[in-house]
């Protein structure tokens, strides 16, 4: 049941340590210094190791659905990681990851009956409630609260002491971010236009293609 998962960790293994390819014994050895803290939702379309394609060591990753921020209480998962990222790893730059056919902002707009999940998206209601006042078709009052579920987590993340403290210190930098299931386009809110537009970047393939 699970042999794509053991053939998967394998192709690492040969990948990673079997061949020319030394970063894994140098992260063992020297230890991690990953640059970013990426929290994204649990959705299993949109999982930051596979869509930023980055090499071990990069990246923290903190994982809630929607990634939902909630506001700050000493003591949770992800304060407790946000203080070994920001304190002990010094990351430069912290991510919220939305992403677009959001399951979690389906079930806060259409109030799913059921406790354990409402209690926790609720925390996003006010993100709703922004999206209901200027939108009126149900597609763009999910497609807007997705946006502003992701503004709200920010605006809770920034009351976390770690983020606050940093933030004052200036070492670090926050990046609102949402993945266009449909497009595979990233867009970063722009505090100018107050919208999230398209991040302009080319790449260049493996066999010299610009994309
Ligand atoms: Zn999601």
């Amino acid at each position: 049941m699970t042999q794509d998962l053991i053939e998967g960790a394998a192709e690492f293994k040969h990948y990673h340590y079997d061949g020319d390819n030394t970063l894994m014994s140098e992260l063992f050895k020297a230890g991690q210094n990953p640059k970013y803290f990426i929290i994204s939702c649990i959705d299993s379309r949109c999982n930051p190791g596979t869509i930023f394609r980055a090499s071990p060591g990069i990246f923290l990753s903190h994982k809630a659905m929607g990634a939902i921020v909630r506001p700050y209480k000493q003591g949770t998962a992800l304060s407790a990681a946000l203080q070994f990222a920001l304190s002990y790893n010094k990351v430069e730059t912290v991510i919220v990851l939305g992403h677009t056919q959001c399951g979690a902002i389906k079930a806060l707009a259409e109030e799913i009956d059921d406790p354990e999940i409402s209690s926790f998206v609720s925390v996003a209601q006010n993100a709703l409630n922004k999206a209901k006042d200027c939108c009126t078709d149900h597609a763009e009052v999910i497609a807007k609260t997705e946006e502003e579920t992701i503004l709200t987590s920010m605006d809770n993340l920034k009351h976390y002491p770690s983020v606050a403290q940093a933030l004052k210190d200036k070492t670090i930098k926050l990046k609102s971010w949402q993945f266009d299931m449909e497009t595979g386009f990233l867009r970063e809110y722009s505090e100018t236009n107050q919208s999230f537009e398209i991040l302009p970047v080319t790449v260049k393939t493996k066999d010299g293609r610009k994309i």
